[in-house]
């Protein structure tokens, strides 16, 4: 079975994202694998282990982009490719999905193609969906549990209403969410395998398609309106006095 696993790298989730001349900035915050996608590169190390097959990582980024694939060889995964060209920036998540069908094509003979439910930072959680239409693929998202069954699959999708149980026929994309259950640590020998693995770069050249154009375009970013924090400390002479001090200055303030 052939899988694919598409990760992104994203700034660390402590990082102080700001918006500087009109750029988004994370300063000396490290780029690490988006964390969700460590969701999907467990669940496709889990359909591999069950059906066999190999497991390949890939993701668009710039050069620095490979260490979020190493991530994924050190978890297990048995290769990966790195799709990069100067003329992809400032896509949307359209175009990301164009090259990443464009990438899945190209590898050809692909059964699974697993994604994190969305990316820390653009957080639009869409390119699972857009890319399964570009592919003309069923697109099975938020899935906390995949069984495959020859050509077909079941899928249990964590919704706001509860548990929605859908089946489909192969190929999938799948987008997985924190139910699917803890992703697997990278072992020692992961890591080193991964410190030693070539990583090819495609261009747009290779995927034989032209860059795509943004459909939106990020006309202003600005950061978020900072907010007056002031911080009342309530006092009183015993623990019930101050709970009713506390409640009258809720009740004043009319949060409840
Ligand atoms: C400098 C900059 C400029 C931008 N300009 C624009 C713009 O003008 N208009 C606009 O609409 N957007 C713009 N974006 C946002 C960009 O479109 C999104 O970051 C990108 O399309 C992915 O969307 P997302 O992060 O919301 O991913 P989501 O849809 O939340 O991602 C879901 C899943 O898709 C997969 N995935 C996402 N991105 C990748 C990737 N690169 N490689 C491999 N897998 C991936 C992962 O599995 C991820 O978990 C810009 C981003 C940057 C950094």
């Amino acid at each position: 079975m052939k899988i694919v696993v598409c990760v992104k790298q994203v700034p660390d989730s402590a990082a102080k994202v700001v918006v500087e001349n009109g750029k988004v900035t994370w300063g000396d915050a490290p780029l690490v694998i988006n964390p969700w996608d460590e969701y999907a590169v467990e669940a496709a190390l889990q359909q591999k282990e069950a059906h066999g097959g190999t497991v390949t990582a890939i993701t668009m980024g710039g050069e620095s982009a490979k260490d979020a694939l190493k991530h994924a060889l050190a978890m297990g995964a048995d290769d990966a490719i790195l799709i990069s060209d100067p003329a992809l920036s400032n896509l949307d998540t359209q175009a990301t999905a164009q090259v990443l069908s464009a990438a899945i094509q190209k590898i050809g003979g692909v059964e699974l193609a697993f994604f994190g439910r969305q990316a820390i930072d653009g957080d639009a959680g869409l390119v699972p969906a857009q890319t399964a239409r570009l592919l003309d693929w069923p697109a099975l998202t938020l899935a906390s549990t995949i069984k495959v069954e020859g050509d077909s699959v079941r899928v249990e999708r964590a919704i706001e209403e509860g548990r929605q149980v859908v089946t489909a026929k192969l190929p999938a994309v799948f987008s997985l969410v924190k139910d699917f259950g803890e992703p697997r640590y990278p072992s020692f020998m992961g890591i080193r395998k991964a410190s030693r693995a070539v990583i090819p770069a495609w261009s747009l050249a290779e995927l034989s398609i032209s860059a795509p154009a943004a459909v939106i375009a990020w006309t202003e970013i600005t950061n978020p309106p900072s907010r007056e924090v002031k911080c009342d400390i309530v006092t009183g002479g015993s623990p019930e006095e101050i709970a009713e001090a506390l409640a009258d200055k809720i009740l004043a303030e009319k949060v409840l």
